[in-house]
């Protein structure tokens, strides 16, 4: 198959990651026989010093036309003088919104090599921890109106949540899609005790579960979820919320698996629309240049990029087994390695992940 990428370094550790992230996404296309085109724009802060903005519109057009987009990392101590508007991390949201991408997915994944780095009690990691949050990501509090505005002599702050059914519904299929190619279960979580929302949330919740008959369906409050992701994680499969509590429990989902190098991430938009993929984290600049990043976050955003955009779930699965492989041979790098490892570099795991996915 013949498919269209646009490579996004970004700043930071971005540029090592993605030399990785690719070294792979070239072994998948040998082992395949697939031809993979990439196409390097410009985003974050390289952009604002190569041509003065965070999100040049070439760099938009360019992924717009592709049929994925990866990206490192943007960001850094270089450019937080720059005002709110001017800054690197406005480019991503400016991606973010310009592709469309309502629905991130973010696999919550403890490698039972990393046990260990779990904060969590043994008994609960050694149960198994593989779930998916799907996360609303354009809608909700964070998009409503935001005003503060003086009444009786004090200052009051407003800010509006506000869902559509079309909004719920299209997240919804999303989780229920994922959920066939997984262990076939769903968890919608709410306030749907408390909040208009939540409530509406629900039943648009239950209208939809209706159509996936093969699909386990629950509701969960989200207090209770906080709770339960941290009692019982091998309770979840598939996590569905909106856009606030998503962000709040994908963070805790990721505390508990150990390394922020290890996650990737899935932005997906309209069926057929290029999806956006990344690792989880920043673009750490304390490490930045010095051969230390941990590229697997990257190096999986590309199996998820495989599976979720380019209809490739043979070479998905063999993305993921040969980290596996890699992790199980006692390669780590440094945030991810015990008292006793000897960490490697970044470059020597990504080109151990590529050796072991020419190997599956
Ligand atoms: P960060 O995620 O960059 O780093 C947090 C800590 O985790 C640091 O100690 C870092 O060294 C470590 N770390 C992160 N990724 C790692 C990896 N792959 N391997 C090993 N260690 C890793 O968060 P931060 O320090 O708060 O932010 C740094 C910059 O990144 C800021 O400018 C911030 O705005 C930006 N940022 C960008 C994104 C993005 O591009 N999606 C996300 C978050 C933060």
């Amino acid at each position: 198959m013949q498919k269209n990428i646009a490579v996004l370094r970004g700043d930071g550790i971005g540029p090592e990651i993605m030399e990785e992230a690719l070294r792979c996404l070239d072994a998948v296309e040998r082992r395949f026989g697939h031809s993979f085109a990439t196409s390097e724009a410009l985003l974050g802060g390289a952009a604002i010093d190569a041509v003065g903005a965070p999100l040049p519109a070439e760099t938009l057009a360019v992924c717009k036309a592709s049929d994925a987009v990866l990206l490192g990392a943007v960001g850094g101590p270089k450019w937080e003088h720059l005002p709110g508007d001017a800054r690197p991390e406005k480019g991503l949201l400016g991606l973010r919104q310009g592709l469309g991408v309502y629905a991130n997915l973010r696999p919550a994944t403890l490698f039972p090599q990393l046990a260990a780095a779990s904060p969590l009690r043994a008994d609960i990691a050694a149960a198994g921890i593989d779930f998916l949050v799907v996360r609303e990501l354009i809608g909700g509090i964070y998009f409503g109106v935001h005003k503060t505005e003086e009444k009786g002599g004090q200052q009051v702050a407003t800010d509006v949540m506000e869902y559509s059914e079309s909004e719920i519904e299209r997240i919804l299929h999303v989780a229920f899609g994922a959920a066939q190619k997984r262990r076939g279960k769903v968890t919608s979580v709410d306030k749907a005790n408390v909040l208009d929302t939540s409530r509406l949330w629900r039943a648009v919740a239950g209208r939809v579960a209706q159509q996936y008959p093969s699909v386990e369906f629950e509701n969960m409050l989200v207090d209770n979820a906080a709770m339960q992701i941290v009692k019982n994680p091998a309770q979840f499969d598939v996590v569905v919320t909106e856009n606030m509590f998503g962000d709040i429990l994908t963070d805790e989902a990721s505390m508990i698996t150990g390394s922020i190098g290890m996650i990737p991430s899935a932005s997906l938009g309209a069926p057929g629309a290029p999806g956006l993929f990344e690792p989880i984290h920043g673009s750490a600049p304390d490490i930045a240049g010095k051969n230390l990043a941990n590229p697997v976050g990257t190096i999986l955003s590309v199996g998820m990029m495989l599976r979720y955009s380019l209809g490739m779930p043979t070479e998905a699965d063999a993305v993921e087994a040969a980290v596996l492989a890699v992790l199980e041979s006692g390669l780590r790098t440094a945030d991810a390695a015990g008292p006793d490892d000897v960490p490697v570099g970044c470059e020597e795991m990504g080109r151990a992940v590529a050796a072991a996915i020419g190997k599956a």
